[in-house]
């Protein structure tokens, strides 16, 4: 059974830990430095970015996600660890860890539509999928490697890149498992 470390310092973490279950794997709750090199997958929920941020690079753990990725370890970032997982942010004094070489703009949805649900298209699955967003970040540019995987409203809202997978929405939150199973079946 894979081992799926889920970052749980702050955020959306029992949830992501149930559907690492759910979808076949079995779900560690990492808050200290050590546990990722034993983890042959990597879940980072959403929440706050600004605080998850801050407490990833306080552990250490910010460096082994580091080094997981580097060595194609899957990563699965939703939401705040989408914005964490990218190479440059729009706004607010977070330091992104850089792993998908991707730019984000935070909140992008605007305070009317802070959240909603919507169907969207996801490119290799074979009916729509319902994304939940909650203050949802978009992908402003997509480098070189990095595949666009569903687009909302004209904007891009999952990426691929490699073995890391970037999502603006909360699939935590649904009973559809399909990501987590996409986590579950790479490497
Ligand atoms: N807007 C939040 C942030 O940038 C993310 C929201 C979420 O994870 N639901 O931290």
């Amino acid at each position: 059974m894979r081992r799926i470390g889920v970052i749980a310092l702050q955020g959306d973490v029992s949830e992501h830990i149930s559907a690492v279950e759910a979808a076949g794997g079995q779900a560690v709750a990492v808050r200290r430095a050590g546990v990722i090199p034993t983890c042959s997958g990597i879940v980072m929920p959403g929440g706050e970015s600004t605080t998850i941020g801050r407490q990833l690079e306080r552990t250490g753990i910010a460096a082994e996600i580091k080094q997981a990725a580097a060595n194609d370890v899957p990563v699965l970032a939703t939401c705040a660890g989408l914005v964490l997982a990218a190479k440059e942010i729009d706004a607010g004094d977070v330091r992104p860890l850089g792993l998908i070489d991707i730019s984000v703009g935070r909140n992008a949805f605007g305070p009317q539509r802070e959240s909603f649900e919507a169907e969207i298209d996801v490119a290799g699955f074979d009916r729509p999928y319902r994304a939940v967003f909650i203050r949802a970040p978009v992908v402003l540019r997509c480098g070189e490697g990095v595949q666009e995987i569903a687009r909302f409203g004209g904007r891009t809202v999952a990426v691929r890149q490699r073995n890391l997978i970037g999502l603006a929405f909360h699939p935590e939150l649904t009973e559809d498992l399909r990501f987590h199973r996409m986590l579950l079946e790479m490497g």
